[in-house]
């Protein structure tokens, strides 16, 4: 199914001046982009967006390491994105990540680990709106779709 998935590029990525080769693995793959912007997280989304690690004793210093510089985020749209981009981007540890996944080839760190990445249908949904509005994921029609799949495919 054609799916749209969040991708934030995490402040670590910003300063390591990492962007454009991040950005240039999810287009080399033949994910489309349906919408792009930087952001300044605060306090308030990244409590809505890490609710699920609220409670944990480094939600202090993750919090400030997603704040440290503006982001990058991205709507991603193709075939079961979701589940691609997540294998793309790899364990949530970088020292254990695959080699050939973002984090394994980019990073050493279990939380300057590159991008953040939706993890579910019910979470993408959700994260799109956190970050987009909807007039700024835009609707790409069947651009480039008859070199990315097969007829069937889509
Ligand atoms: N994180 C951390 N320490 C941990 C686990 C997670 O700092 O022990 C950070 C890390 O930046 C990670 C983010 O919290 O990407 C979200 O955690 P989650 O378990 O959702 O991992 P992800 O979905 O990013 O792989
Ligand atoms: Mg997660």
């Amino acid at each position: 199914m054609l799916e749209k998935t969040l991708v934030l590029l995490k402040p670590c990525t910003f300063e390591r001046g990492l962007i454009g080769e991040i950005i240039n693995r999810f287009e080399k793959k033949g994910l489309r982009i349906a919408g792009m912007k930087m952001l300044q997280l605060d306090d308030e989304i990244l409590a809505e967006h890490y609710a699920h690690l609220v409670g944990k004793p480094f939600f202090g210093i993750l919090k400030e390491s997603m704040m440290r510089t503006p982001v990058v985020a991205m709507c991603l749209e193709g075939v079961d994105a979701i589940s691609v981009v997540r294998t793309m981007t790899g364990s949530t540890n970088g020292r254990n990540a695959d080699p050939g996944t973002i984090r394994g080839d980019y990073c050493m760190s279990n939380q300057q680990n590159i991008v953040h990445a939706s993890d579910s249908p019910e979470s993408a949904q959700a994260e799109l709106n956190r970050f987009f509005r909807p007039e700024e994921i835009f609707d790409l029609g069947s651009l480039n779709m008859p070199r990315l799949y097969a007829l069937d495919e889509v």
